[in-house]
């Protein structure tokens, strides 16, 4: 469903991907995991196309994204979606308006139907009693819950999410958890960086371990994290578990 060969991407000089290869089936959850600065924000921001990769090339259902081509990258947007660590929600708008407002501005849809659909997201993310809730009535973790509801408002075929509890008080990690792992029910393609190590295991269909840009070990998560093989996951795995 989702490939990606020999993708590459540097800031400047710097090399921060170098080959990444990937392959992903429809409905899969895979985990990026690995040290900080290893590039997993970055592989996840060169999909969607906000980091131009130099080298490689993804393919999506078939079609072949060129991030180099102004109407491919648009492609890709609309294709991925993302959620950052920071859910940088629109401050003066209610949970429902910072929902619909990209389907309706950015893509011109009817207001109607994206408000029955963004009503419905709002609902599958536990928000239903929300809807007319600005960012700052909300605690961190339903704004969280808010932003993944904007993204899939995009209906995009593959959900990326980057550190999306790491802001989050502990008390809250559960409920954004618990939407994920929803979201994974319903069959949605999804990346996620995380550093919850358990819920890794527990909802990845696989776990990629990035080190120094490059996917070091990519298998079913109990081969990852119980039998690493390479020194360099053997190490991270000791002290994080
Ligand atoms: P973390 O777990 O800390 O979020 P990460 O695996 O997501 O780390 P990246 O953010 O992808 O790591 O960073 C990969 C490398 O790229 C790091 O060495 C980082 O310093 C560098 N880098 C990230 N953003 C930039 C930038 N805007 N300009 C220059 N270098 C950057
Ligand atoms: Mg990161």
């Amino acid at each position: 469903f989702l490939t990606v060969q020999g993708l590459a991407a540097r800031y400047g000089t710097i090399d921060v991907l170098s080959g990444i290869d990937l392959s992903i089936a429809r409905g899969e959850i895979l985990a990026l995991i690995g040290p900080s600065g290893s590039g997993k924000s970055t592989l996840l921001r060169t999909l969607v196309g906000l980091i131009r990769p130099h080298a490689g090339h993804v393919v999506l259902d078939e079609e072949r994204i060129d991030y180099g081509s102004k109407a491919s990258l648009k492609r890709a947007r609309d294709r991925f979606a993302i959620v950052f660590q920071q859910y940088n929600l629109f401050q003066n708008m209610t949970a429902l308006r910072n929902v619909t407002i990209a389907p309706t501005i950015v893509k011109g849809r009817a207001r109607g139907d994206v408000e029955t659909e963004a009503r419905d997201l709002l609902a599958k993310v536990g928000l239903s009693a929300k809807v007319g809730a600005y960012p700052d009535e909300l605690s961190g973790g339903q704004q969280q819950r808010v932003a993944i509801a904007r993204a899939l408002a995009l209906k995009p075929d593959v959900l990326l999410l980057d550190e999306v509890t790491s802001a989050l008080d502990p008390e809250l990690v559960t409920e954004v958890l618990d939407t994920i792992r929803a979201l994974g029910r319903e069959g949605m393609t999804m990346i996620i960086v995380s550093h919850e190590m358990g819920f890794v295991r527990e909802v990845a269909s696989r776990v990629a371990f990035m080190d120094q840009g490059k996917i070091v070990e990519i298998g079913k998560p109990d081969r990852i994290f119980d039998a690493p093989e390479t020194e360099r996951l053997k190490d991270f795995t000791a002290k994080i578990l």
